[in-house]
């Protein structure tokens, strides 16, 4: 390619970057250049474009379905209560979290190993709310790539050039703190989320602050950062390399009959007439045909660009393609492999242990603790220990619970409340207390108090303590 006139790589309306060769969206003198791909259309653009709005709509509807008398999903920190698609769980459940993110991470893995990236070209936030939302707003202002690249090269602090710039950051500043309100309301529900709009932040700091924060952070990733959040931070990118073998799916240029490319009527020339298309789409700045890469995001759109080459020269689909590794080698693609065997019994495991671990888990939580003080007292002949139970309602509906005593020949349990409602998530402690004759008294023993609602029963053990007659007091 030396000594070759090409198209800029790597260019953008925005200043600073200076344009020097080098490899993706970093320069040889190691300087990011900031890409500003062409538009590019086909059937994979506009699949991923109804992706993207999907993903978008969804997570901005969220907030709004309700399920059960509460959002579909709804992070109460400040209560520790949290409302998952008609699921109630408090903090008491953090623990599902394990078994939930391990199945998940095997998923990933899973995932991985079939489609290659599909979940960064498709599916991750950072490329969804990019391609989706912040790209298309940078378009609409500075115009296509030609254009924006022309005016930002000829005349880059001209009035023109200096508004589009100012215009482009202040409509990504209005998105962010649009998407930052959207996702506060996951933790704050809207109701609470209209009420602060209407009110001085003052009123509110925590919440303010976190808004505050979450604009700032999807500002700078989505409007400033980009690609290079995939290409410098992004673990999972970072994994790739051992997480993707020769038969995952991948976006990949096929060099057995692109190679050796060149003009398109030249003899002896392989199908890929050098046209840099595949390479000025890129989002991340990258030539396909250098191979598989760390910074491909596998978004496809250098498909869609040379299938659009391909095309116009009356040439088959394909040169570059979703394909294996394997596959664009021209061999036959293995689906089955010790790696995705591994990651589907890992993964299997993860999602049984996920959902056994919620079906075992209890609608209330029911434990005895020793009221504070001495853990026994004497009075007239009988040694006494008082407790209180501590219930907690882990349901989102009102229960009633029933509270009796395991029957013990000797020990005489006390419960004053024996029935009692809590309100949905809610917690109440409730004393009780066992005598025990002195002069019955042959040691520690366990104290057993039954707790039922709903048709649920546990019961609840303790230990009566003490001293026999004529012990210490
Ligand atoms: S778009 Fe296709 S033909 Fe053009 S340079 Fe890329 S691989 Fe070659
Ligand atoms: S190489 Fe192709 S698939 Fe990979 S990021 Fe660039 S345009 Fe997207």
């Amino acid at each position: 390619m030396a000594g070759r006139t090409r198209l800029p790589i790597l260019d953008s309306p925005e200043p600073a970057p200076s344009i020097t060769p080098g490899s993706g969206s970093l320069g040889t003198d190691g300087r990011r250049r900031r890409p500003y791909p062409a538009d590019v259309r086909g059937r994979w653009v506009r699949a991923r474009r109804v992706v993207y709005f999907a993903l978008i709509a969804l997570w901005a509807a969220l907030p709004w379905i309700s399920i059960g008398g509460h959002p579909a999903v709804y992070l109460d920190v400040d209560r520790r209560r949290f409302f998952l698609f008609g699921a109630t769980f408090n903090a008491q459940d953090l623990w599902l979290l394990f078994f939930a993110l391990t199945g998940l991470g095997f998923g990933l893995l899973f995932l991985t190993a079939v489609l290659g990236r599909a979940w960064c070209g498709w599916a991750c936030p950072q490329t969804v709310f990019v391609e989706g939302v912040f790209r298309p707003l940078e378009r609409l202002v500075n115009g296509a790539r030609n254009t924006a690249l022309e005016r930002a090269r000829r005349r880059p602090t001209s009035f023109d050039a200096m508004w589009r710039r100012v215009v482009t950051h202040a409509l990504y500043f209005v998105a962010a703190t649009f998407a930052a309100h959207v996702f506060l309301a996951y933790f704050v529900s809207l109701p609470a989320l209209y009420a602060m709009l209407g009110t001085n932040p003052s009123a509110h700091p925590e919440a303010f602050a976190w808004m505050l924060g979450t604009t700032a952070l999807f500002y700078v990733s989505f409007g400033v950062f980009r690609e290079q959040f995939c290409v410098v931070v992004c673990p999972y990118g970072r994994l790739q390399s051992i997480l993707i073998d020769d038969d995952a799916l991948v976006v990949g240029y096929d060099d057995e009959r692109g190679e050796p490319r060149g003009k398109a009527k030249a003899a002896g020339r392989g199908d890929c007439v050098d046209c840099n298309r595949c390479v000025v789409v890129c989002p991340t700045g990258i030539d396909i045909r250098d191979g598989l890469q760390l910074d491909c995001i596998a978004c496809t759109a250098c498909i869609d660009a040379c299938d659009d080459v391909m095309d116009r020269l009356g040439r088959p689909r394909g040169l570059v393609r979703y394909d294996s590794l394997r596959g664009l080698r021209g061999d036959k693609r293995r689906i089955v492999r010790p790696r995705l065997v591994v990651y589907s019994v890992l993964l299997l495991l993860g999602v049984a242990a996920t959902m056994l671990a919620a079906r075992g888990r209890s609608p209330f939580e029911a434990n005895a603790l020793r009221l504070p003080g001495p853990p026994y007292t004497r009075e007239a002949g009988k040694l006494r220990n008082g407790f209180e139970l501590h219930l907690v309602n882990k349901s989102s509906k009102t229960a009633t619970f029933t509270i009796a005593p395991a029957p013990s020949p000797d020990l005489e349990v006390i419960v004053p409340m024996a029935v009692v409602e809590i309100e949905p998530l809610g917690s109440r402690r409730l004393p009780f207390f066992v005598t025990l004759d002195e002069a019955r008294f042959a040691g520690d023993r366990p104290v057993v108090v039954r707790v039922e609602s709903n048709g649920v029963g546990k019961d609840v053990t303790t230990r009566f303590l003490g001293a026999p007659a004529g012990g210490a007091r």
